[in-house]
């Protein structure tokens, strides 16, 4: 069975470096070009939340610990 997840994140921790969004193997990571956070950076999105696989692999790559990955079965 595989593992689903959701991740939090931290939109105002968020530097918009845009690493994660590369390394998420089912392709939901964008930034959020509508916006700016408090830092004044574009933050990260999840486009599809439903496809998140619990793999943390965005939660590993992120400098600033922005994201929070949480994993459950279903
Ligand atoms: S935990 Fe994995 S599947 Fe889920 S958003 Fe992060 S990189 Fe993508
Ligand atoms: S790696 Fe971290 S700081 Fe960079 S865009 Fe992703 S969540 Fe934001």
């Amino acid at each position: 069975m595989a593992a689903k997840g959701r991740i939090i994140i931290e939109q105002d921790k968020c530097k918009g470096c845009d690493l994660c969004t590369h390394y998420c193997p089912v392709n939901i990571l964008e930034l959020d070009t509508s916006t700016t956070n408090a830092l004044g950076y574009t933050p990260l999105k999840v486009t599809d939340p439903d496809k998140c696989i619990a793999c943390s692999f965005c939660a590993m790559m992120c400098p600033d610990g922005v994201i929070t990955v949480e994993r459950f079965n279903k």
